[in-house]
């Protein structure tokens, strides 16, 4: 096959081996058994009366040709237009159970999928970058939903007429349906020519759709950068890449189409052909009787429908099994944690030769030992790419370590249920998103079990309780997106009061507040302030102030702590830190307190 772009393949999330795809499917089809067989009864039932016309008809041929007909032609016509009437009646009944049973299944599948999801480690996600998960999310999901809705009934349908159809002209003419068989060497090797190749093919394309989709959200999401840094030429030639790339891949699957859609149309059209030359035949050697062919080539036209919708949903089975092949593979993330149920003894969280890396083999923390003091104030401070993040998203459990350990009361912090991580450390980011869905909801999402007043209260401690009760409806005021209008500090001191309820007895701070405007700031500082009372923070400190009031500052230099001290230490040390605070505090007074 054509080249592939190559990326760090440890970083793409997982698709499903066949045999894993085939062990869902079968489970699906397991747990949905009786309506299942409720709903092939009926189609079998259907197809059965669908199948009388042919068999009637070859009889009255036969009469008719010996002479001996003793059946009324309007009786005959009456009885083919009852079948008729059956067969109508019973098959729209069989599509409805179908659609139903599909709805059914591709609900369970998407809740399920939502759930594995939501379960997927972090470090994974972050390593992965979000594009593919949203695809998968959209594209491979409606893919799935056509499969699932569509595709999977009308093959068990197709193919329980198929087979009915093919029984019903073995019994009408056993030795004349045998030319038919003509028809299947070229079905047979078309079909596993085409299956041999579909399963690539089109994992390939939903890769490459997925890659184009990631890379285009993220031109877009990054559009100040790339103006800033003047990408747009290196992004218009990687999304060009990508176009290419899925154009390549999608040519490559209507090929397979192109080669495998002609053969079968041809190996049901053979069929047609062959029992009408080889009746004559049997026919002029007294072996069959006319009626007989007549049935089984009026059955082998009839055949031709169920087995062309056979073979176009085949093919859509296909992206179908790709989707679910990426779908599935989301639960073959392996967990970056097992918790053990164990509880903390005490609330002091030590780092003990932590490294981390990103990237195999690129360790971006090289082995750094700290110990918090329960109550004090550290603040992180370093050249931008040194590290402070990545320790400080360790110290707060989202990532666990690739060697050393990070512990709280001599538990490790990944061996925490989350609710109960949740409640020993928190990291504040300036990511504070409002979800969907009343006050009440987003508050409670720190704490299922609070009351109102403990909502409220939270509220008040983050100063946010006066433009609370102003809402529209109070807590069952909708906010988030399409809901009531939510500003950005007014979110920032959502989280806050999120946290406020969680009531972590440490918080890392990464910049919480260093973008919003300095007004803003200066009002959330105090609700900051109202958080931070009381607890262990480690502050990722952007200026040097945070420093200057925290009980130690700890340098960070290149994925190693190279200093550790008071400010007044440091300052006395005269390194790394006594030369930004030298630098710093070096300009005019009036500017560096108006930088603060
Ligand atoms: P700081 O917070 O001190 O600016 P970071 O902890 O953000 O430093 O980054 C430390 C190193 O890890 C940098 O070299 C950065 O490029 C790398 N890094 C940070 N986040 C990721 C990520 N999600 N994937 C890969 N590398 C990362």
């Amino acid at each position: 096959m054509r080249t592939r772009r190559t990326v760090d393949e440890s970083a793409r999330l997982p698709v499903a081996t066949p045999a894993d795809v085939r062990a869902e499917a079968t489970g699906l089809f397991r747990q949905h058994r009786g309506p299942l067989s409720v709903t092939l009864a009926l189609h079998v039932l259907a197809a059965a009366f669908g199948l009388a016309g042919p068999f009637l008809l070859g009889r009255m041929v036969d009469g008719v040709v010996e002479g001996t007909s003793t059946t009324r032609i309007d009786v005959l016509a009456a009885t083919l237009a009852g079948f008729i009437i059956a067969q109508a009646v019973l098959t729209r009944l069989a599509i409805r159970r179908a659609l139903v049973l599909g709805e059914e299944v591709f609900a369970q599948l998407r809740e399920t999928f939502i759930a594995r999801v939501l379960a997927l480690p972090l470090s994974t996600v972050e390593r992965a970058g979000t594009g593919d998960l949203v695809a998968r999310t959209t594209g491979d999901i409606d893919a799935l939903s056509r499969t699932v809705r569509f595709a999977v009934p009308e093959i068990l349908v197709a193919f329980v007429t198929t087979v009915l159809t093919l029984g019903a002209a073995i019994i009408a003419g056993p030795l004349v349906a045998a030319g038919a068989i003509v028809g299947v060497p070229l079905l047979y090797l078309g079909t596993r020519w085409y299956l041999k190749r579909a399963r690539d093919g089109y994992l390939w394309e939903r890769a490459a759709y997925a890659s184009l989709d990631g890379s285009v959200t993220e031109t877009v999401d990054g559009l100040r950068t790339v103006e800033a840094l003047n990408m747009a030429d290196v992004r218009i030639r990687r999304t060009e890449d990508d176009v290419a790339e899925a154009y390549a891949a999608e040519r490559r699957t209507l090929f397979l189409r192109s080669v495998w859609f002609p053969t079968a149309e041809m190996s049901y059209v053979l069929p047609v052909v062959g029992t009408l030359a080889w009746g004559a035949w049997l026919v002029s050697g007294g072996h069959a009787t006319v009626g007989q062919v007549a049935a089984v080539v009026l059955y082998m036209v009839q055949i031709a429908d169920p087995v062309d919708r056979l073979v176009s949903w085949l093919d859509e089975l296909q992206v179908g099994t790709s989707s679910l092949a990426r779908v599935v593979g989301i639960a073959k993330v392996p967990e970056d944690r097992a918790a053990t149920g164990a509880t903390p003894d005490g609330e002091d969280i030590r780092a003990d030769s932590v490294r981390y890396a990103y990237v195999d083999g690129q360790d971006v923390l090289h082995g750094i030992s700290l110990e918090l003091r329960p109550g004090e104030r550290l603040a992180m401070v370093g050249p931008s790419g040194a590290g402070k993040s990545t320790l400080g998203r360790l110290l707060a459990g989202i990532h666990p370590t690739r060697a050393g350990r990070v512990e709280v009361g001599d538990v490790p912090l990944v061996d925490l249920e989350l609710d109960r991580l949740r409640r020993e450390v928190v990291l504040v980011t300036q990511e504070h998103h409002v979800f969907v869905g009343t006050m009440r909801d987003n508050l409670a999402l720190a704490a299922p079990d609070a009351t109102d007043d403990e909502l409220r209260r939270a509220l008040d401690a983050v100063d946010a309780l006066e433009w609370a009760e102003a809402l529209p409806d109070g807590l069952d005021t909708v906010v988030g997106s399409g809901g009531h209008p939510i500003g950005p500090a007014q979110a920032q001191q959502i989280a806050l009061a999120r946290i406020v309820l969680a009531d972590p007895h440490t918080l890392v701070l990464d910049e919480a507040t260093s973008l919003l405007d300095p007004r803003a700031a200066r009002h959330l500082e105090r609700s900051l302030s109202a958080v931070l009372s009381g607890r262990t923070v480690v502050a990722i400190a952007h200026r040097l102030h945070t420093a200057h009031d925290a009980d130690r500052v700890a340098v960070v230099e290149d994925g190693r702590i190279s200093e550790l001290g008071s400010h007044h230490e440091l300052v006395e040390h005269g390194e790394a830190y006594a030369a930004l605070w030298e630098s710093w505090h070096g300009r005019p007074a009036r500017e560096s307190t108006h930088q603060s």
